[in-house]
């Protein structure tokens, strides 16, 4: 992790807007990238997208489109779409970094939805996840199950739905890694995806009901997500069973 940049959506998942220096503006191949002092967008990992967005220069209002931001190099990069005139932000520019809010938003209630799913799948039926991804709105998640009948998936949705509408706090904690590891079923992955070398572990905590190192963006309190829908489930081997959600909005 480098010093050079601060990355605010992993301790504020709400911030939208801040300001921020570029430091660095690099279009040798491929599309145009930007690394800022600051920055709100999540690179994408843990089978959350990254953020969308855009960033406006200060002194003149010029705005370019950030399509995407990934992780290079231990920094988050902004990539930008390629304006027509050609012109890009220098380095030393400030400039507001504004994210596409609806989308991470629904993504942050997304990324809690799936959590409480592999809550209440560890804590019913101790099955291990084996994958996930997730799109603005719904996901998908591949648990260790023997047998998935649609009478057991009703039953799952209904107890998440149940966690969900419990208005349960969501936390954010960043401990030492031996500290991290001390706490039972923290991995709850079939392997262990993190790197060896890093000191502090990142974990989200659904109070009262889910523990899990994970690096993505979620919201304050489950009743944020609203409730889930099953919309299908299927096997995808002898052990793995993929379960398939979308979001219901809070009344
Ligand atoms: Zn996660």
């Amino acid at each position: 992790m480098t010093a050079r940049v601060d990355e605010v959506c992993y301790r504020d998942a709400y911030a939208r807007r801040l300001e921020a220096r570029v430091v660095e503006v690099a279009a040798a191949d491929g599309p145009p990238f930007v690394v800022l002092d600051r920055t709100l967008f999540y690179p994408g990992g843990g089978g959350q997208p990254s953020d969308r967005g855009a960033i406006l220069r200060t002194a003149d209002g010029r705005a370019w489109t950030v399509r995407a931001a990934r992780r290079l190099g231990g920094e988050i990069v902004h990539e930008l779409e390629a304006p027509e005139d050609g012109e890009l932000p220098a380095a030393g520019d400030l400039v507001t970094v504004d994210l596409e809010w609806a989308r991470r938003y629904a993504l942050m209630r997304t990324h809690t939805a799936l959590h409480a799913l592999c809550g209440v799948v560890w804590r019913d039926y101790a099955a291990l996840v084996t994958g996930g991804n997730m799109e603005p709105g719904g996901g998908r998640m591949d648990f260790e199950f023997e047998r998935m009948s649609g009478e057991l998936v009703a039953g799952i949705e209904e107890k998440v739905n149940t966690e969900l509408q419990s208005a349960r706090d969501v936390r954010v904690n960043v401990l030492p890694r031996a500290e991290a590891f001390a706490i039972p079923d923290l991995i709850r992955t079939k392997v262990n995806l993190l790197p060896g070398g890093i000191e502090q572990i990142r974990t989200i905590e659904i109070v009262g009901l889910d523990l899990q190192a994970d690096g993505g963006t979620h919201v304050a309190n489950t009743r944020e997500v609203g409730g889930i829908r099953v919309t299908g489930y299927e096997s995808k081997g002898r052990i793995n069973k993929r379960i398939r959600l979308e979001l219901v909005d809070p009344d």
